[in-house]
């Protein structure tokens, strides 16, 4: 037997409630670690907090493809550990693996053919990136501009992205700008984030939302209007940028975080302006999912892990610390305290 720490979902912060660390509880527990044939014993290294975990929290997620997390059970999301023990043929001691479904515990026993080998030369040895650039965010952004932006190399094009500073929004940006936009423009939530994104990621300019005119400052910062959106928030942001987009234009519509606290459906509804300028400017606005592209994730894992590797792609990153600041880190996460993607560091 091993004592081991998790993290079980103590409350439900309610369809219209914000979440709170007080939602999770940490606890002690016992793990047996004698294996069954096929399963590994593995330790938890880095585990992902992300947005989509806020509708895991409600009774019904209101997608068919999320399960709510269950009250007093142990909580699960993105992870990738380390093989400690193995009874499966396909890992061994020390191997690295990765699931979508890793519990938010220090060490687990588990069936070797529920977490994916990871060959940690893909990230440098950074193993937190397999959660971000080089794992589901990484995708999300890449294929997100690829398959909904239409993006066309020296067509002079201007994109501007929403939640800009986030794991999503800050390589959407720079992917953007390598599969060559001419501006690119971000939107997030502090002056100290925006100076980030045009020194460090190349941006051409960012706007901070919750200062000033958003309006007047996107208009100032793009010239000739807005031929794709990569909308990370909706909301009134939304609405600003769509009102400012060229005819032709395309909306990627990755997600919608500023109405995640909201009993509203996904997409939640737009308003009557709004669904008008897109009728009347032609601009398409197609619900993107990442994970309706699971044939194009191996070719997209391994662009973005040459990219991260060349320097093409600047990888930022938040890292919390020790399990029992998961609801924390959520939390925060959930509330602009993240600048690229939030991780927690689980083990050494
Ligand atoms: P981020 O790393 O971007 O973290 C969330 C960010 O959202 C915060 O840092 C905060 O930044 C911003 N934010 C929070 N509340 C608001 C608000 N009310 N208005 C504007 N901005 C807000 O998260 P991810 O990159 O993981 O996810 C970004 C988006 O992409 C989410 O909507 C998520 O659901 C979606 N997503 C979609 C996928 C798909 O397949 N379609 C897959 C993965 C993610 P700030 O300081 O700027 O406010």
């Amino acid at each position: 037997m091993l004592t081991v720490q998790r993290v079980v979902l103590s409350s439900r912060p309610g369809k219209n409630g914000h979440p709170s660390p007080d939602n999770f509880r940490v606890e002690e527990t016992s793990l047996c670690t004698e294996l069954k044939q096929g399963e590994v014993l593995v330790r938890t290294v880095y585990l992902s907090v992300d947005p989509y975990m806020r509708c895991r929290m409600n009774d019904d997620t209101g997608a068919d493809y999320l399960l709510p997390w269950r009250l007093e059970e142990c909580i699960d999301g993105g992870g990738v550990g380390v093989v400690e023990a193995s009874k499966n043929t396909q890992l061994a001691t020390g191997d690295i693996v990765t699931s979508f479904n890793w519990h938010w515990q220090t060490h687990d026993v588990i069936h070797g053919n529920c977490v994916q080998k990871v060959d940690p030369r893909m990230v440098d040895g950074h193993l937190s990136y397999v959660l971000g650039a080089v794992g589901m965010p990484g995708l999300t952004a890449l294929l997100g501009v690829r398959e909904k932006g239409h993006v066309t190399c020296g067509a002079g094009q201007t994109m501007v992205i929403s939640g800009a500073s986030g794991a999503c929004g800050s390589l959407a940006g720079q992917i953007g700008r390598l599969d060559g936009c001419e501006r690119v423009v971000g939107i997030c939530g502090s002056d100290e984030k925006c100076r980030i994104l045009v020194s460090q990621l190349g941006f051409t300019a960012a706007v901070n939302y919750k200062k000033g005119d958003i309006s007047k400052a996107l208009r100032d910062n793009c010239p000739n209007g807005v031929d794709i959106y990569f909308d990370n928030v909706g909301g009134p942001i939304s609405d600003t940028v769509i009102s400012q987009m060229n005819s032709g234009g395309h909306v990627i519509l990755c997600g919608q975080i500023s109405q995640y606290n909201k009993d509203v459906p996904y997409p939640p509804p737009l308003s009557e302006e709004t669904q008008e300028a897109l009728r009347r400017k032609n601009i398409t606005r197609d619900r993107f999912m990442v994970l309706n592209y699971m044939d194009k994730h191996k070719e997209g894992l391994e662009l973005l892990s040459h990219w991260v590797k060349t320097g093409q792609i600047k990888v930022l990153e938040t890292v919390a610390n020790g399990i029992e600041n998961m609801g924390v880190a959520f939390c925060s996460m959930m509330t602009g305290g993240n600048v690229g993607k939030q991780i927690v560091k689980i083990s050494d």
